[in-house]
């Protein structure tokens, strides 16, 4: 059945929502975070108060859609929403990449970290940027400043508060070195260290970071129980926080993207249709954002070839037109070789998966990384303590 707004693949006639490079994305917050405490350099696209210290609480997964439509679950957050307003992820709408977004306050483009898996021009394998490469220097595929490494440079003292399993980690070198690290494994570990640790700084920046959100719409899927009985802890997590924190601090939450969940029918299975991989060399990306390398000379017929099989499931762009439309902002030309030769931008709640190269990640039941509102809106909040 067709209703307004929709086709008969249940996805919206209207176009991408694109990231809002410069002026309302995530590098912007981590830009305005810096300003507002008084770093050299930064400017301050959305305009927050001067203050000593701030806290940034990442919650991975909480999309702004989704945490609207949850009012009771999360009764804390959503009184937020009431001031707050939404930020755009960034493409790809992925963890790697919006880290990477906070971690340096640029865009995709600028900073490199493209994707959940993109290949690396030197040796034409796939880095997947969560589990990283030991041949892939961190600092070398991702040099420019962190926020953490200026803030400390104009007198801010700047703290990590995360899971210990993340410390040493490829991406944290790559998109958050310089700052302290302070290994927090549940969420009391998580507010109790960040609470001491901007109570004994008269300037500070700390970022806290909580993956459970995410993991769990992951595996059950965003709309199911699990997932908002997990959206009533991350509520107790950042309500707690905010008590925690001293006078004179403010509380930013944000996220890294939101999710949707990808039905069975809606998944094309690139191991499958023989189409889907003709004139590929590498399948990069994720399910909902795919970096798609072709054989030399072979990206016009990979182009045609997507653009047939998928219709109006996604949005296909070639290399040259998805940086032309901005979607990754301005493209360092350190960072354009590790773009796909063809992106492709899953619609609706469909998804391109790879049964036999990623039998864990095609068997997830939530997913993200595209252009759509679901996975794009992330939420800006803030509490004053
Ligand atoms: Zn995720």
């Amino acid at each position: 059945m067709t209703t307004a707004g929709t086709n008969t693949h249940g996805v919206e006639v209207d176009g991408p929502l694109l990231p809002g490079y410069g002026q309302t994305s995530l590098a912007d917050l981590s830009d305005s975070v810096l300003a507002s405490l008084g770093v050299p350099g930064a400017r301050n696209p959305l305009g927050l108060a001067s203050v000593p210290r701030v806290c940034l609480l990442v919650v991975d997964g909480l999309g702004w859609d989704l945490l609207r439509g949850h009012p009771s679950a999360a009764p804390f957050l959503w009184g937020l929403t009431e001031t707050g307003c939404w930020l755009t992820a960034g493409f790809p709408a992925t963890t790697v990449t919006s880290l990477g977004s906070l971690g340096t306050a640029r865009p995709p483009g600028q900073h490199g970290l493209l994707g959940y898996q993109v290949r690396v021009p030197d040796t034409g394998r796939l880095l997947n940027a969560l589990r990283w490469d030991n041949a892939v220097d961190p600092v070398g595929w991702q040099p420019v400043a962190t926020i953490f490494e200026r803030a400390a440079a104009a007198g801010v003292t700047a703290i990590r508060v995360a899971a210990g399993a993340f410390r040493q980690s490829g991406l944290s070198i790559a998109a958050m070195r310089g700052a302290d690290y302070h290994a927090a494994d549940t969420p009391g570990a998580l507010v109790a260290s960040a609470g001491a640790a901007l109570g004994a700084e008269r300037r500070a920046l700390v970022m806290v970071y909580a993956g459970d959100l995410d993991a769990t719409g992951h595996a059950r899927g965003c709309s199911s129980p699990a997932w908002r009985f997990q959206l009533g802890h991350v509520d107790r997590l950042a309500e707690q926080l905010a008590g925690a924190l001293p006078a004179g601090t403010i509380l930013y939450v944000t996220a890294d993207h939101g999710m949707v969940d990808v039905p069975a029918e809606l998944r094309a299975d690139a191991d499958a249709v023989p189409e889907l991989r003709q004139g590929v060399a590498l399948l990069g990306g994720e399910g909902r954002a795919r970096h798609v390398y072709a054989l030399p000379g072979a990206t016009d017929d990979v182009l045609a070839a997507w653009r047939s099989v998928l219709g109006d499931r996604a949005w296909i762009a070639s290399r040259a037109e998805a940086i032309e439309a901005g979607w990754f902002g301005l493209v360092d030309d350190r960072c354009a070789a590790r773009i796909g030769d063809v992106i492709v931008a899953a619609r609706g709640r469909s998804a391109v998966v790879a049964t036999i190269a990623e039998p864990r990640e095609s068997a997830l039941v939530g997913m993200h990384g595209s252009l759509t509102p679901a996975e794009q809106r992330v939420p800006l909040l803030s509490y004053v303590a």
